[in-house]
């Protein structure tokens, strides 16, 4: 069997402890990355959810986010939840020097649409994967909301008519947090491509 992938979680703010013991139950193995020298040990990166601002302010500074911008251009999977989906935008309905996107999923995005932490909510949403549709359960902690998907980026992810989730290639975004609800399917499904890739 092929060793066991490891997931670089970036772990500079935000819910990153969940994402990593989330992807070990998937089966993956998991590093914390907060250095361009973090990046150089592992496959595939796990962008979580927190606060673009914290992040563009912390993660530009040790040059972070630019390394992982060209690894990921080279082709490293990600999987972006919430924050990490408009760190990865390519921009954003309110333009900010405090939110520096890195441009690598053709979307636009509103920043905290659904409202305030108060107005966060759990909904199932549908997912299609390959030729499959799953259905899972979404929670939304002052989301973004995708306001427009641009090829080669597609739609991938539906609450409603309202698309949550976006994936290039090996780039996934997701605007709802798996890592907080206890279904392992899209972090499975995520690790087995990175295991092919
Ligand atoms: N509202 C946050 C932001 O704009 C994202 C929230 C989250 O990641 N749960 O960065």
């Amino acid at each position: 069997m092929a060793a066991k992938p490891t997931i670089g979680i970036v772990a500079i703010q935000g819910d990153f402890s969940a994402h990593g013991r989330a992807f070990s139950r998937a089966g993956a193995g998991v590093a914390l990355v907060r250095t361009p020298d973090d990046l150089k040990s592992v496959q595939a990166l796990a962008l979580p959810g927190g606060e673009s601002t914290t992040m563009t302010l912390l993660g530009y500074e040790n040059g972070l986010w630019q390394a992982a911008a060209s690894r990921i251009q080279e082709g490293m999977p990600v999987f972006a939840t919430c924050a990490g989906v408009i760190m990865l935008a390519a921009g954003l309905e309110q333009e900010s020097e405090k939110v520096r996107p890195l441009g690598l999923l053709d979307i636009t995005v509103s920043r905290n649409a659904y409202g305030s932490q108060v107005e966060s909510f759990e909904s199932a949403v549908r997912v299609k994967l390959g030729k499959g549709e799953v259905r899972v359960t979404g929670v939304f902690i002052r989301a973004p909301v995708i306001t427009e998907v641009r090829e080669p980026t597609l739609a991938a992810g539906w609450l409603g008519s309202q698309v949550v989730m976006a994936v290039k290639g090996s780039i996934w975004g997701l605007t709802f947090h798996p890592e907080l609800s206890g279904d392992l399917t899209l972090q499975k499904r995520f690790v087995e491509l990175i295991a092919r890739n």
